[in-house]
C-alpha cells in the first residue's frame, strides 16, 4: 500500500539536538527544562481533550497496554491498530501509540501470537510500547473526528447531529454545517476528493452532479445509522462512509426534491483527517503543562482496499 502523505504540524524535531551534557555553564539562572511526561500523565492530558465518558456504550476505549509509571517521550497517533502500524511505531521508538479503533473490542479469551490480535498484544508488551484508544469520544468531543471534517470543508454553523449523552451541546456524533457559498454537487464531491488522503476507493456520489448544495451533514467513519438525523438536518447532502446498499438506495428514494445527496468516502480516510488536528491539540495541552513529547502520525496506509476497477 502507498504510505499516507503526512503533515504534522506544530512538531518539533529533537532529533541531533540533545540537552545532555550541554547546559550553559556559568552563573546563569536555572532555567526549568521541560520533562517527558509518565504514561499516566499524558492519560490526564488525553482526557482533557477527549473525555471517556464521551465514549458511546457499546465502545471500548482508554488504554489497552502500556504501564502508567513509564516515561513517555514519543506518541504516534494511527487510525487501525494493525501490525504494520504496530511495527512503525516501535521502529520509531514510540512509548505510546494512540489508535482510533479499539484493538480488543470484543471478548476474547486468548492473546496467543497465533492470532493476529494476540500478535499485536505480544509486539506491543515485548517492544514496551503503550496502546491508548480513542475511539467515539474522539468522534463526540470538540475538535473530534466530524468537526475535523466539517472545519476541512469549510463549513460554517456547525452543530453536531445527534448531541451527546453526556456532554456539552456542541459535542456528540456528526457534524451539520453550512458552505460559505452554494456550489454544484460536482464541485462539493471535488473538494471531499482534495482535503482527503488519497485512498484506492476514491469517493463514490448519489445526487445530480449539477444540484446546488449548501447545507452538509458529515459523519466521519460509518454513519449509516444517522439518516433520522441528517434528514432532520435538512441537509443537502451527507458525506459518510461505509454506505451499504439498502440504508442508501433506501434513503434516496426518501429523498425530498432529491436531497440529501450522498457522498460515501473510505472510512479510513475520513477519520485519518484527525490524526494531524488530535497531533497538534495533544502537544499543546502538554506543552502547557510543561512536558515536551514528540508526536508523529502514522505513514501506514490501512485502508483495507488496494485497488478498484469503474467502467469508462
Ligand atoms: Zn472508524
Amino acid at each position: 500500500m502507498e504510505p499516507v502523505d503526512t503533515d504534522v504540524t506544530g512538531q518539533e524535531k529533537r532529533d541531533g539536538e540533545k540537552h545532555d551534557g550541554g547546559a550553559p555553564s556559568g552563573g546563569e539562572a536555572v532555567v526549568e527544562q521541560p520533562q517527558a511526561p509518565t504514561l499516566a500523565e499524558l492519560l490526564l492530558a488525553v482526557e482533557e481533550l477527549w473525555p471517556e465518558s464521551l465514549a458511546e456504550n457499546w465502545d471500548e476505549v482508554g488504554l489497552v497496554a502500556g504501564h502508567p509509571a513509564a516515561p513517555v517521550t514519543r506518541v504516534m497517533f494511527a487510525v487501525d491498530p494493525t501490525l504494520e502500524v504496530i511495527d512503525e511505531a516501535v521502529a520509531w521508538g514510540a512509548e505510546l501509540l494512540i489508535t482510533h479503533h479499539p484493538l480488543l473490542l470484543k471478548g476474547v479469551t486468548t492473546v496467543a501470537a497465533t492470532t493476529p490480535k494476540g500478535r499485536a498484544v505480544h509486539r506491543l508488551i515485548e517492544s514496551g510500547t503503550a496502546l491508548l484508544t480513542i475511539h467515539t469520544n474522539g468522534d463526540s468531543a470538540v475538535g473530534g473526528v466530524s468537526d475535523v471534517l466539517a472545519d476541512a470543508l469549510g463549513l460554517q454553523n456547525v452543530a453536531p447531529l445527534t448531541v451527546a449523552a453526556n456532554g456539552l451541546p456542541e459535542e456528540g456524533i456528526g457534524r451539520v454545517g453550512d458552505l460559505a457559498d452554494a456550489m454544484t454537487l460536482g464541485d462539493f464531491a471535488a473538494r471531499v476528493f482534495g482535503i482527503l488522503p488519497s485512498v484506492a476507493g476514491g469517493v463514490r456520489v448519489s445526487g445530480d452532479k449539477d444540484g446546488l448544495v449548501r447545507r452538509i451533514a458529515v459523519c466521519g467513519g460509518a454513519g449509516d445509522s444517522l439518516f433520522n438525523e441528517v434528514r432532520a438536518s435538512n441537509a443537502d447532502v451527507y458525506v459518510t462512509a461505509d454506505l451499504r446498499h439498502h440504508p442508501a438506495s433506501e434513503a434516496r428514494e426518501a429523498a425530498l426534491n432529491g436531497r440529501p445527496y450522498l457522498v460515501d468516502v473510505s472510512h479510513f480516510a475520513s477519520e485519518w483527517l484527525w490524526l494531524p488536528a488530535a497531533a497538534a491539540a495533544l502537544g499543546n495541552v502538554l506543552a502547557d503543562q510543561g512536558h515536551e513529547v514528540e508526536i508523529q502520525v502514522s505513514t501506514t496506509n490501512s485502508d483495507p482496499w488496494d485497488f478498484i476497477l469503474t467502467p469508462g
